[in-house]
């Protein structure tokens, strides 16, 4: 029997940082992979972060939020030196898995959440990329602290970072009535906020064979990650909107940051 996804009698209390271990169950990370095809995620993404990384003259890469290896997969076949580090072993046997299978690319993987990342994995690097949606994961400040100081830490004296978040401030000022659906793959997944305060962004997963998963997160306003990337000691953050195709016409869905270690 594979492990259910757990979030007790009330769902909605679950505010701890540490429990992504126990969202990502296999069952959701398996349909989630087969559902969101690589092929059209990298078409609408297009070359966003390899151009990006290029711009900025960047050669090695660790990828924070490996997950089931999107990105350090096309980072690698782009040709960064990338070590894949993600606090979800299970996450990481996948993606080495998917490593392997698309286009024979060994990663380097790594287990380590951000907290105590310096103590697991090891060198300095031109990029940190922490993307998917990741960072939303922390539930305390100081937890945001940590793992921002940790990044800042593993970066070249010139090195950049790279995080992405969903646009919780639509999310959240826009109310709970008016919520967007958010449709991945055409109309397979539905993705949609269920519950929504300033502490918490309860979203469902919605699958065609009638399955459905959560994740419970924290609701990043996008001028609070800014301010704490610069308080943390990042010299200089750029944020763009979408990266890739939006269902909604006027806001971006997603935030990309850009902070400068220097
Ligand atoms: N970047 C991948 C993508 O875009 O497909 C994965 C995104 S997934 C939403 C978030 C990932 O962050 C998961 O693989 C999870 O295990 C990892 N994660 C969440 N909190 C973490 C932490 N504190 N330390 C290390 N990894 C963490």
């Amino acid at each position: 029997m594979q492990p259910a996804q757990e979030f007790g009698d009330n769902p909605v209390e679950v505010r701890e940082t540490g429990h992504y271990t126990e969202e990502y169950v296999p069952s959701f990370v398996e349909k989630w992979d087969a559902l969101i095809d690589w092929e059209k995620r990298a078409e609408s993404e297009g070359n966003f972060f390899i151009d990006l990384l290029r711009k900025w003259g960047v050669r090695s890469v660790l990828d924070v939020a490996t997950g089931t290896g999107f990105h350090s997969v096309r980072l690698l076949a782009a040709g960064f030196e990338t070590v894949s580090a993600d606090g979800s072993a299970e996450m990481l046997a996948r993606a080495f898995e998917n490593g392997t299978k698309q286009g024979g690319h060994i990663l380097r993987v790594v287990q380590a959440d951000w907290r105590w990342l310096n103590r697991d994995v090891h060198g300095e690097y031109d990029a940190i990329v922490c993307l998917g949606n990741s960072f939303t994961h922390l539930f305390s400040e100081r937890a945001r602290r940590k793992a921002l100081a940790e990044f800042y830490a593993m970066l070249k004296h010139d090195g950049i970072l790279v995080l992405d978040q969903r646009n919780y401030d639509a999310i959240l000022d826009d109310g709970f009535t008016s919520k967007h659906r958010y449709y991945y793959c055409g109309e397979d997944v539905i993705v949609e906020p269920e519950y929504v305060d300033e502490g918490l962004c309860r979203m469902r997963y919605s699958f065609p064979d009638n399955s459905t998963y959560h994740l419970n997160m924290f609701p990043l306003r996008k001028d609070y990650t800014r301010r704490l990337m610069s308080e943390v000691g990042f010299q200089r953050i750029e944020t763009y909107g979408d990266f890739q195709h939006t269902y909604r016409g006027e806001q971006p869905d997603f935030f990309v940051h850009v902070a400068e270690k220097e």
